[in-house]
C-alpha cells in the first residue's frame, strides 16, 4: 500500500502535529503561503490537502475537508478516513516531519538530558532537525489520548 502524504493548511497546525505523532507524513503550509502556492504544492507533491477552508478544498483535486474547529474532533474526522496504525506512532518529528531514528546508550555526541541518560533510556532522534525524543509521562498521556480516540471510532463501527 502506498503511503499517503498530507499537506495541512495554516489553520490546522495543531492537527498537523498530532497526525505527525501518529506517523503520517505531513507538511504544513504556514500563513505566508497563498492559496495558489498551496494548490501548486499539492499538485506538484501529490500530497492530500487537509483544510478547513471549503472553497480551497473545492479548488483542489485532492483534498480532505475538516469540519470541526475542536482539536479532538478534527483528529476523529481524520482517523475515520485515514486509520492510524499504532506501530507507526512516534516515528516522526512533530516539529519538522522528519523521520526518527532510535538510539541506545551510549548516545555518542547527542545532547541527551542528564535525567534521561541516567535512566539509560533509548532515545529517538530526528534525522532532519536532530530534536531528541524519549519515552516518558508526556508520551504516555499522548498514547492514552490516541487510544481513547481510536476506541470511540471502533465503537461507532459496531
Ligand atoms: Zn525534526
Amino acid at each position: 500500500m502506498d503511503e499517503k502524504l498530507f499537506l495541512a493548511d495554516a489553520m490546522l497546525g495543531k492537527l498537523a502535529r498530532w497526525i505527525r505523532i501518529c506517523g503520517f507524513d505531513t507538511c504544513y503550509a504556514d500563513s505566508t503561503m497563498s492559496d495558489t502556492d498551496i494548490l501548486d504544492k499539492v499538485e506538484k507533491s501529490g500530497r492530500i490537502l487537509i483544510t478547513r477552508d471549503r472553497e480551497l478544498s473545492m479548488r483542489s483535486a485532492c483534498s480532505f475537508l475538516i469540519r470541526s474547529d475542536i482539536s479532538d474532533d478534527q483528529l476523529l474526522e481524520f482517523f475515520r478516513k485515514y486509520s492510524p496504525q499504532p506501530s507507526k506512532f512516534f516515528t516522526r518529528c512533530t516539529v519538522c516531519n522528519g523521520k526518527l531514528d532510535p538510539v541506545k546508550p551510549p548516545y555518542d555526541d547527542l545532547a541527551v538530558p542528564e535525567s534521561v541518560a541516567e535512566r539509560g533510556l533509548e532515545v529517538y532522534v530526528c534525522r532532519n532537525c536532530h530534536k531528541i525524543y524519549w519515552d516518558g509521562t508526556h508520551r504516555k498521556s499522548i498514547e492514552n489520548k490516541l487510544r481513547s480516540l481510536m476506541e470511540i471510532i471502533q465503537n461507532e463501527n459496531h
